[in-house]
């Protein structure tokens, strides 16, 4: 599935015509050249675009407004060279839907001790213009990124395409469509929430499906077609039978192309991106999606379990910020499942009963059909894999009844110490930031779910400015959490963010 558009960022810089046509064509010139060098640096992920230089309320309000037709627009970045008087921008910026980085830098890097004078002065002055354009922006009350550095700076270069990926998960929000063919568990509280609020906050359209009609297209799947894909899977995974009769195992496979093949086109038709199950609720289907929904995740597609729309919908939106990232390590939907609580080895084992991404694998990865130990059909095929070590961060939004609080921990994943030869489902396992018990008791406090959309290659800073563009809560556990300050961050976001 297509992951992204040729999306461009566009490059506005802010002056005015008092300091005389000389000035504003160095300006431009300026511009010209940090573009050019930012796309040719290698480090963003998308092409910058540059505009003509702004010094009007007209070519603002005008070229702000451009940017929000166009569909392959993702976002402005704006940098004041000279002075640009912050009013001239009101209107364009009252206007203005799409996220915004201010690039607060300057085209020479040093001082000219030798040579500088007040022409010079007048002409590289972004230390007063864009304090000026700062304030304005600020007391409008717009939510946007500021980069500070000298433009050359590869840590500059590496914060505007962080910034990048996450105008993209912000821009993309409103593109997701969640498709349930299942309701949400019986009587589980924190897989519900408000698809109307979801829908105004993020953009989301959550639709509800009879199961029986993504069965139907998994049923006119043909023979070949899955025949096919089960060769495929024959080439890709190793076979585990574990004493199972090796033609009944590729018939359980089978039965798992075919509803990757039956899902997939189901969603491209109906353009969906994402999707939920339910292990209760599976009407003709003859196993609960396993390694189907393991494979649709790879490809792009949002997932969560037992009708977790919450979870599908930020599953697909990390995906969309990570990809094509160089050397990414995966994002999946993840389950807290159960503990090691040995002194100085606690860690949560991560699963669930199926369906973890295999971008997030590292080693081997296996097949095998076993019973599921709940609900009422055969046994499902699935991959079985464990997951790579690092940093990475589980996220939980969750609604609170008043308000949407996205829940940001970064967690340290390793290798369990030894393997786990009866567990039959991939696995990740973590220690989550600053320790444990901290970690878990915030989490806990927080109201965090056990569903989490878990990514390594997206990071707290990007999930944290997404949720301010979304205008909801977002609280952050990692190392420099305190249950003390913790405790208060909550009460500040009862006082911002509730009802
Ligand atoms: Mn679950």
């Amino acid at each position: 599935m297509k992951l992204q558009r040729n999306y461009k960022f566009w490059f506005c810089t802010g002056s005015q015509d008092l300091y005389g046509d000389e000035c504003l064509k160095n300006v431009a010139e300026h511009s010209r050249i940090i573009v050019e060098q930012l796309n040719k640096s290698g480090v963003l992920p998308f092409e910058v675009v540059l505009k003509p230089t702004l010094i009007t309320n007209e070519v603002i309000r005008k070229t702000f407004n451009e940017a929000n037709i166009d569909e392959d627009c993702a976002g402005v970045i704006v940098w004041c060279h000279t002075f640009s008087p912050a009013k001239s921008w009101i209107l364009g910026l009252q206007e203005y839907r799409k996220p915004l980085l201010h690039l607060h830098t300057q085209f020479n890097e040093e001082i000219p001790y030798d040579t500088i004078d007040m022409d010079f002065m007048n002409e590289n002055q972004s230390a007063h213009g864009d304090r000026e354009w700062g304030h304005m922006v600020t007391r409008m009350g717009i939510e946007r990124k500021v980069v500070v550095g000298h433009w050359t700076s590869q840590a500059v270069q590496e914060k505007i395409a962080s910034w990048m990926r996450t105008a993209i998960g912000i821009v993309e929000s409103s593109h997701v469509r969640v498709m349930r063919v299942a309701d949400n568990m019986r009587n589980v509280a924190v897989t519900e929430g408000d698809k109307v609020e979801a829908q105004l906050k993020f953009g989301w359209e959550v639709d509800a499906y009879p199961v029986n009609e993504i069965a139907e297209a998994v049923g006119a799947v043909s023979e070949s077609d899955t025949n096919a894909l089960v060769d495929e899977y024959y080439d890709k995974y190793e076979i585990l039978l574990e004493g199972r009769d090796p033609e009944e195992f590729k018939r359980h496979v089978a039965v798992q192309a075919q509803i990757e093949l039956g899902f997939e086109r189901f969603l491209e038709e109906k353009n969906y991106q994402a999707i939920v199950t339910h292990f209760g609720d599976l009407g003709a289907l003859k196993q609960l999606p396993g390694l189907a929904i393991q494979r649709l995740m790879e490809k792009g597609y949002g997932f969560g379990a037992e009708g977790d729309w919450k979870v599908a919908a930020m599953v697909r939106i990390m995906k969309l910020m990570s990809a094509g990232m160089k050397d990414a390590k995966g994002t999946s939907m993840l389950e807290d499942y159960t503990y090691n609580l040995v002194p100085g080895k606690e860690g949560i084992l991560q699963a669930h009963m199926l369906e973890i991404c295999p971008s997030i694998s590292e080693g081997p990865i296996s097949i095998k059909c076993q019973p599921l130990s709940m609900g009422d059909r055969e046994d499902p095929a699935r991959l079985v894999f464990t997951s790579k070590e690092g940093t990475g961060i589980a996220t939980s939004l969750i609604d609170l009844g008043d308000r949407f609080r996205l829940l940001i921990n970064t967690v340290d994943c390793k290798k369990v110490e030894k393997p786990m030869p009866k567990l039959p489902v991939a696995t990740a396992f973590w220690t989550p930031q600053p320790d444990f018990a901290t970690g878990c008791e915030a989490w806990i406090l927080a109201g965090g779910a056990h569903h989490t959309a878990f990514s390594y290659d997206v990071t707290a800073e990007q999930m944290g400015d997404w949720a301010a563009a979304m205008g909801i809560e977002a609280v952050f556990i990692d190392n420099n959490t305190t249950i003390r300050d913790f405790k208060k961050d909550l009460m500040l976001g009862n006082v911002v963010f509730g009802k």
